[in-house]
């Protein structure tokens, strides 16, 4: 059948809308609207049969008026939006299967493949979405937009998905007995020394935070710090002044934020998984006088040294008992008189380090205990930096740095 043939037996279904009659050949020609592709067959058979040229009327059986509100629809879901800015959205439409089925029927009544041309939702997703951006000044994108709006034409609602903002930085903590996250048995964490400022700043409801690993709750975080990504949840901002944000935490002097950015979500799982090296500073006591001739060759025996630890007595008993391989990259130390002493040691992410200074009964092998033959034990520990193994945590590709100012339904 020709083309001219597909839209009589169309429009021989009963009064279409232009955007309805054009739909099922949505696959022909480019850069066209399907109201475009519908009133040129209607113009080409009116020729054709040389028959009066009839506007529709309205009264579209297929899609029950719903393409003569792009417009309209398209202003609801900017209502809907409030005062939330964006740099980019989506829009999702679902249609009422009452539609859905009319499509069907008139593909069928036509002669034509059920599937011919798009369906409806495709279009209305398009079409308000267009709208909605141009409103918005805003783009387009189908992964992981700022804003999802999803229009519920079946149960006559709209909702307003505001997906996170993710900022990266390295923390330094600069007071003993303070955990990662919020504790019941502490009055506060690095979270929420590092959070509100940042919450209230982006208007978010919530924060969650990911970071590179933890310390211990006694343990400093020196150095250049430890990766954490903070999430924003459901912002109604997209933009502050991390400078200030910055200064706002670091006033605290309690915890200490740096190397702030915006960054995709990804950046969350990146600073969960990847492979990362840590350098500790212990703090060690000796239960006998140690010489520093003896001290110095059983760091340099140390250093770079492949460590077998199986799994430490004082971890969980439940954690299977295995034997562990893992490197010392650097070790390095000062005895401070015959008794203790400050060690430094670079590893492997996963090295027990309290377990490399006092051997652990044997469990890891070698030890300094070992090495010098005397016991040894870290009385503190703290982590002086955290550094990616293969590369740093945070490359080019994780950045978000975007152009210009978000935009909201009130600009004009
Ligand atoms: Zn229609």
């Amino acid at each position: 059948m020709s083309l001219i043939d597909d839209a009589r037996g169309l429009l021989a279904s009963g009064p279409l809308c232009d955007a309805c009659l054009g739909r099922p050949v949505a696959d022909r020609s480019f850069g066209l609207t399907n109201a475009e592709r519908g009133r040129a067959l209607r113009t080409t058979v009116a020729l054709a049969d040389d028959e009066p040229y009839e506007e529709p009327d309205g009264d579209c059986w297929v899609c029950e008026g719903v393409c003569g509100r792009f417009e309209a629809l398209a202003e609801r879901l900017l209502d809907a939006l409030g005062d939330t800015e964006l740099y980019t959205y989506q829009v999702g439409t679902r249609v009422p299967p009452l539609l859905a089925e009319n499509g069907r029927l008139l593909r069928e009544e036509a002669g034509l493949a059920p599937d011919a041309g798009e369906e409806l939702k495709t279009e209305l997703n398009r079409e308000v979405g267009r709208r909605v951006g141009a409103r918005l000044g805003a783009e387009v994108d189908f992964e992981r937009p700022d804003v999802q709006f999803l229009l519920d034409l079946d149960a006559d609602a709209v909702e307003v998905q505001r997906n996170s903002v993710a900022v990266y930085g390295r923390y330094r903590k600069l007071e003993r007995g303070i955990p990662q996250t919020e504790w019941d048995t502490y009055d506060e964490s690095v979270e929420e020394l590092v959070a509100p400022p940042f919450l209230s700043a982006l208007r978010g409801t919530d924060a969650t935070f990911h970071g590179a690993g933890r310390e211990d709750v006694d343990a400093l975080m020196l150095g250049a710090g430890r990766p954490f990504v903070l999430e924003i949840k459901r912002p109604r901002r997209r933009d502050a002044d991390l400078a200030e944000l910055r200064a706002q935490v670091n006033d605290g002097e309690t915890v200490a934020v740096e190397n702030l950015a915006f960054v995709s979500y990804e950046m969350v799982e990146r600073v969960k998984e990847h492979d990362g090296t840590k350098t500790y500073r212990a703090t060690v006591e000796f239960d006998e006088p140690v010489a520093e001739r003896e001290f110095e060759a059983a760091l340099a025996e140390l250093d770079g040294a492949e460590i077998d630890q199986r799994t430490p007595h004082r971890v969980d008993h439940r954690r299977a008992d295995k034997i562990r391989e893992r490197a010392v990259l650097d070790a390095d130390g000062d005895l401070e008189d015959d008794r203790s002493a400050v060690v430094d040691v670079h590893g492997e992410g996963g090295l027990y380090i309290k377990e490399l200074v006092s051997g652990d009964d044997g469990r890891t092998e070698p030890s300094l205990a070992g090495l010098l033959g005397v016991g040894a034990t870290v009385s503190t520990l703290d982590v002086v930096d955290v550094e990616g193994a293969d590369e740093p945590f945070l490359t080019a590709e994780y950045r978000r740095e975007r152009a210009g100012s978000p935009a909201t339904a009130g600009d004009e």
